[in-house]
């Protein structure tokens, strides 16, 4: 069709692709050089981009956002969290997205500040902004409908939730006040993704909620990772990595097998069972390619046109140290 994609699509869901910025140049470059490839190739319905606690990255986050949004033409949503914002530094931010171009924002409370695996008050913002909740509000309050607005969900319970109850209901405040879809923290148990669903369903959360996939890159980051997230781990999962952990290769290859399972299971749940209404995916990349290349592969939801293509991929380790 005379376009630059080396494949051709056949899905009916959507999948979204996030990223984090690199500390280095030359780490940008590489990875807005491999944002425009995954665009072209991949097609994704948008591509997100992280930001760093008390707006650390906030610089560099913007940079590759603005980049995706106005050359890659590809939708962004930008991350943006409240951790030690003043409303002052959110609306500054906000303003300087809009200017980029920006259209949606995924409104977050932030990660611990460094060093820290919990709050206390305080630890949060100058006071103005504590919960995601108040920064949707904020968003809709000074911007109206200039900016989409998506908010985080977690599956497993918060750590710092009391009950699932209570978590349910703050899920719903951030609904209510203007967020129009929900992105998940990753999971590799899909039975306690979909009771999610179907809890949020049954709160009458109505909006789409994407599954967050983080596709397996090495065994120790996958132990050290779901463990320092408390995310359940499913024995089917353990007994296919176990075999093989100590080759890097064939845990990322049986990490690509786990992940479209996972991605087939659910999207099979919900064309079984309306309730649900699951019609996209969300990949954690890692600012990685082929991972997430070769699971849309198995999932037939790309055509490989030139097998070189994936083959040939450069994958950078060091882009995995954040
Ligand atoms: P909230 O929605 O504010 O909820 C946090 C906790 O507070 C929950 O337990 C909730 O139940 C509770 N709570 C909410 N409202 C109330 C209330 N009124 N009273 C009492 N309790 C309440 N972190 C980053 O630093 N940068 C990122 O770019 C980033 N991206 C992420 C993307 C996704 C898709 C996800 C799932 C997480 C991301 N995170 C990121 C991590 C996130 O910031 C943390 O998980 C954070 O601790 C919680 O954020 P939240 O937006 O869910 O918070």
């Amino acid at each position: 069709d005379g376009s630059n994609n080396q494949f051709s699509f056949k899905p009916n869901y959507y999948y979204s692709f996030e990223f984090f910025p690199p500390k280095t140049e030359a780490g940008l470059d590489n990875l807005m050089t491999r944002i425009d490839r995954m665009t072209r190739r991949l097609e994704p319905l948008f591509v997100d981009v992280t930001w760093g606690s008390a707006g650390s990255t906030s610089a560099r986050t913007l940079a590759v956002a603005s980049f995706a949004q106005r050359y890659c033409g590809v939708d962004v949503l930008c991350h943006l969290t409240t951790t030690r914002m003043t409303q002052q530094q959110l609306l500054q931010a906000l303003e300087q997205a809009k200017s980029c171009g920006i259209r949606n924002i995924l409104a977050l409370r932030g990660d611990p500040p460094k060093g820290k695996r919990s709050w206390k008050p305080g630890d949060i913002s100058g006071g103005d902004c504590d919960r995601a909740s108040d920064l949707v509000k904020l968003i809709k309050e000074e911007y109206g409908d200039w900016f989409g607005i998506a908010v985080a969900g977690h599956p497993e319970g918060h750590p710092s939730s009391n009950s699932t109850e209570e978590e349910l209901e703050h899920l719903l405040q951030k609904v209510n006040a203007g967020a129009e879809f929900i992105i998940t923290q990753f999971f590799y148990d899909v039975q306690l993704f979909l009771q999610f669903v179907r809890r949020c369903r049954a709160k009458g959360i109505t909006c789409p909620i994407l599954p967050g996939i983080m596709p397996i890159q090495s065994y120790s980051s996958f132990v050290r990772m779901t463990r320092y997230c408390g995310i359940s781990v499913p024995p089917h999962v353990m007994e296919q990595l176990e075999p093989v952990k100590e080759d890097d290769e064939a845990v990322k290859e049986i990490g690509c097998k786990i992940a479209a399972d996972m991605c087939q299971e659910i999207l099979t749940a919900s064309i079984e069972n309306d309730e649900y209404g699951i019609d996209g995916l969300h990949f954690y990349t890692l600012n990685l390619e082929r991972s997430v290349t070769r699971i849309l592969l198995r999932m037939g939801a790309i055509d490989l046109i030139q097998p070189s293509q994936v083959a040939t991929d450069t994958d950078d380790p060091s882009a995995l140290q954040q």
